[in-house]
């Protein structure tokens, strides 16, 4: 894992954050900085850079990713919809160089994002 890696230390124990979950291939965390009601992040165990990083062998990572993500968002109470966004890059937004999903929720989403 890359020492300075924020989400690793999280996933590590180090820093701490609010666990909604855990599994052998992804945690799921509060947001800090929520954009939403509900502003979870949804991210591997192991260090992906991103959804660049993805392919053909990271079906059974996303497809728990994804599952997770839906599994919370019923927990929270997103019956009238809910989004997930994963930024990549600069342009993209990426703040942090760990692959992760937003999944927000409990108010109406804009379309296009910013
Ligand atoms: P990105 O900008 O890479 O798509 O998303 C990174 C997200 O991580 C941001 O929404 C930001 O608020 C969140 N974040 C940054 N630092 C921390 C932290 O220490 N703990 C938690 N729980 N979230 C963080
Ligand atoms: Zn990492």
């Amino acid at each position: 894992m890359p020492a300075d890696c924020l989400f690793c230390r999280i996933v590590a124990g180090e820093i701490p954050a609010a666990r909604l979950h855990q599994d052998d291939l992804v945690i799921a965390i509060r947001d800090i900085n929520p954009q939403a009601p509900t502003h979870v992040l949804v991210l591997p165990v192991r260090h992906v850079a991103s959804a660049a990083e993805l392919g053909d062998d990271d079906g059974a990572l996303l497809g728990r990713l994804f599952g997770v993500a839906a599994v919370l968002a019923a927990r929270e109470g997103l019956g009238n919809g809910w989004r997930l966004v994963t930024n990549v890059g600069t342009d993209g937004g990426q703040s942090v160089d760990h692959l992760h999903l937003h999944l927000l929720g409990g108010r109406a989403m804009g379309w296009p994002p910013g």
